[in-house]
Order: C-alpha cells, then sequence, then structure tokens
C-alpha cells in the first residue's frame, strides 16, 4: 500500500468561486443566464461548455478555444471549474485506490465535509464506488459508514465530482496520462472507469433527487457517456422510492437484503421495520425495466452464526423466486468495534453453492482494497484515525 500524499489536518476549506464541473445542463444554463447571455444563446453555449467540461475534462476556461475570448472571461470571472480536492490518495496491494475527497465550501457557516471514493481495477472493467450522502443515518449494525456523525446530502455535482477527479486522475480524458503506479484496466471504450456503484457512504434513495439528475449527467452521451447499464443503485431497501427510480431514471439497482426473516432483517437493516421484506420485494417485482437481462442485484453480508446457515440460503431461494435476480455474497469486512466476524470460508461456498443450484448466478465478492480500509463498510474509518496519528506526531 502507498499513501500519498501524508495526510495532513484539513484546512479550514476557503470559500471559493462556484464550479461548473458536475453541473446538470439546466444547471449550466442558468449560469450562463446569470452572466447576462441572451436567452437564444444558452442551449449552444451550454452545449459548448459541456464537451468542454465532460467530454474533454477541461481544466480551465482558457482551453475552450471555440468559445469567444471576452466569454471565456467573464466565465473565469465568476466560476471555475474546481471538482473536490483529493485530500489523500491511497493505492492497495491490489490495485484499488481509495481518495479521501474535501468538499467544496460553499457559505461560510456551512460545516466542512468530506467523502471518500473507491476505484475497484479488474482486468475487463474499471468500477467507480461512489459516495451519495456525508456519513448515513441508517445504523446498520454491521455498516461502519453509519456510526458517522455528521450527515448530510451531496449536491448532484458533489456526485458526478467524485467521476470527474477519478477521470481525471486515471488518465481517463483526452489528453492526459495513466498513473505508473497501479493496475489501471481499459474498459468498454478504452475507460479505466467503466462502472459506477452507489454503494460508498450514504444512502442514495434518502437523496434520490440528486442521485438520479446525476446519473444523467453520468449517462449523457455527450460528456462521460457511462451507459444505464453500467451505474447501479444500491439502497438498504426504501420501498417507495423504488418505482421512482426505475420510472424518472433507470439505472441498474441492488438491494442490500442481507436476511430472509423480519426478526433479523430488523436488526441488521433497521429500516426494515419501516418497510418489511415482503413490502420490499413487491417493489422489486414492480420494478420498471427489470427482466432476465436486466436483473436486480440482492446484496448479502455473510455473518458468521447469524445470517449464514443451509436453512436461510434456502430460504433465500424461496423468497426471491419469481423476482429476476442475482445474488451477489459480500464476505463481511471488520471494522474496529464491529459486532460480527466474517463468516468461513466452507460455510460461504456451502451457501453459495445452494444459490447456484437453484439456478442463480452467485459471485461471492473479493474483499478488494482491504489493506486500505476501502472494502464496504469500512469507508471513513481508516482516514480518522491517520489524522489522529498525523496530529500525534505534528504535537
Ligand atoms: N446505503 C446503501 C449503499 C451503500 S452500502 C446500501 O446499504 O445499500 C454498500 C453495500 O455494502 C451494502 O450492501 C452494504 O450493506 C454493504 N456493507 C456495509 N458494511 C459492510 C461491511 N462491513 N462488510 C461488507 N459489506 C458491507
Ligand atoms: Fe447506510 Fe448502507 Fe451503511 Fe446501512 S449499509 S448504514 S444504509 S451506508
Amino acid at each position: 500500500m502507498s499513501a500519498l500524499p501524508a495526510l495532513a489536518e484539513p484546512a479550514p476549506s476557503a470559500i471559493v468561486k462556484p464550479s461548473l464541473a458536475g453541473l446538470t445542463r439546466a444547471e449550466l444554463g442558468d449560469a450562463l443566464r446569470a452572466l447576462g447571455l441572451p436567452e437564444r444563446e444558452l442551449r449552444m453555449r451550454a452545449s459548448q461548455l459541456w464537451h468542454w467540461i465532460y467530454f474533454r475534462g477541461a481544466g480551465g476556461f482558457f482551453e475552450m478555444l471555440n468559445i469567444s475570448k471576452g466569454l471565456r472571461e467573464q466565465l473565469d470571472a465568476a466560476f471555475s471549474l474546481a471538482l473536490p480536492e483529493v485530500a489523500c490518495e491511497q493505492v492497495s496491494s491490489d490495485g484499488t485506490r481509495k481518495w479521501l475527497l474535501r468538499l467544496a465550501q460553499t457559505t461560510a457557516s456551512a460545516k466542512p465535509a468530506e467523502i471518500e471514493c473507491v476505484y475497484i481495477p479488474e482486468s475487463d472493467r474499471g468500477t467507480l464506488c461512489v459516495s451519495s450522502q456525508v456519513g448515513c443515518t441508517l445504523n446498520c449494525s454491521f455498516c461502519h459508514t453509519g456510526t458517522q456523525k455528521l450527515v448530510r446530502n451531496l449536491t448532484t455535482a458533489e456526485i458526478a465530482g467524485q467521476v470527474m477527479v477519478a477521470r481525471r486522475r486515471l488518465g481517463d480524458f483526452p489528453g492526459l496520462e495513466r498513473p505508473t503506479d497501479g493496475l489501471v484496466p481499459s474498459g468498454e471504450g478504452g475507460r479505466a472507469v467503466s462502472n459506477i456503484v452507489f454503494m460508498g457512504m450514504g444512502e442514495p434513495l434518502y437523496n434520490i433527487d440528486n442521485v438520479m439528475a446525476a446519473v444523467d449527467v453520468l449517462a449523457d452521451g455527450d460528456g462521460l457517456a457511462i451507459s444505464k447499464r453500467r451505474i447501479t443503485v444500491s439502497t438498504s431497501g426504501v420501498a417507495p422510492q423504488i418505482e421512482r427510480l426505475g420510472a424518472e431514471c433507470g439505472p441498474m439497482l441492488a438491494i442490500s437484503l442481507h436476511a430472509v426473516r423480519d426478526s433479523l432483517r430488523d436488526e441488521l437493516v433497521p429500516l426494515n421495520r419501516k418497510y418489511p421484506i415482503a413490502k420490499l420485494l413487491q417493489a422489486c417485482r414492480d420494478y420498471p425495466g427489470a427482466s432476465n437481462a436486466r436483473r436486480i442485484t440482492f446484496e448479502y453480508v455473510m455473518l458468521k452464526g447469524v445470517n449464514d446457515s443451509t436453512a436461510d440460503a434456502k430460504a433465500l431461494v424461496r423468497l426471491l423466486k419469481g423476482v429476476p435476480a442475482k445474488i451477489n455474497l459480500i464476505p463481511f469486512n471488520p471494522w474496529p468495534g464491529a459486532p460480527y466476524e466474517c463468516s468461513d470460508w466452507e460455510t460461504i461456498e456451502r451457501f453459495s453453492d445452494i444459490v447456484f443450484d437453484a439456478g442463480y448466478a452467485s459471485p461471492v465478492r473479493t474483499p478488494r482494497g482491504r489493506d486500505i480500509l476501502a472494502a464496504c463498510g469500512q469507508l471513513k474509518s481508516e482516514t480518522e484515525k491517520l489524522r489522529a496519528r498525523a496530529r500525534l506526531a505534528a504535537e
């Protein structure tokens, strides 16, 4: 593992010019309107900006040579193209990268916030795991993110900005170099970032408007062009919002199921008390666009002696009957003070065989980036420890 640069105390973020990077087309139009551009020019100018920001990954307005010098100057005086700042980058021995991103402070009273974002390279694809909130309000008992105090929704720009940061760091925009310190695969179209999963910090469906707008920014064919079939939104089960996600946006859906009985799921995923399993599965059956070719992924974290028996595996298969499903078994990733252990490997295999024999693909998710605490549910922990260590060292 390598960490660069050394983690420092966060400087009180300066209040900066608003950034246009990460905005929707409508928001770009509004920004141009605020500069006094005539209404008839707005669409065309917004499209030009869109191309420069999302297709070329421009770092400044003066690169935008097909925009008049006067307008470039006006844009530069009023706005920036800043992205969330990389406060720390860690590269795991398996090529996984974790970025600690510091968000710009937009008002004097806003609390400085940080999020984490993880890149997972595989031979044929590169997956970026993005956050939708700072922290999470939901307190699932096996997840470390839920224990974090500060929680707020990310803006559309902060969500899309994570993908822009990754593309810049990985040399994924025209004219940039690939880093040489780790495995960076070429996915679809030769891209390092080919897939997006909303499996970082936060519950995406508690921030559904900004998440859907960000998915539309990422999927836009004239810009970042990541197909919605390669974007997966994972939810712990906010049943009433699932229909909207499918009807208005249409990304792939993943459900953090983790238990087959309400009594146990109430404990692991407390949101289950509000939206129990039957209600959640009905929302899945009704998910617009779900089919055998576009299956819903059910995530199931393997907790030793808690949810990993053969009876649980059989019940899982029965439960998902009639739902176009894939099952993703996730070995539990421990964090300091966690009240669970990961199931034994033989137990996971036995569970996986039962699911497989019932006709489901049941890949066991290989834990990635464990040496940098970048695996599912570990986000935010190590950074806090590192910062405490950096503070001690400074003292
Ligand atoms: N809040 C959303 C998305 C983020 S969590 C959700 O819960 O779906 C992404 C996935 O990581 C979820 O399936 C979550 O249950 C799982 N997860 C959380 N903590 C984990 C841990 N310690 N080990 C393994 N998986 C974990
Ligand atoms: Fe929040 Fe998901 Fe963690 Fe539950 S598993 S606390 S919903 S981030």
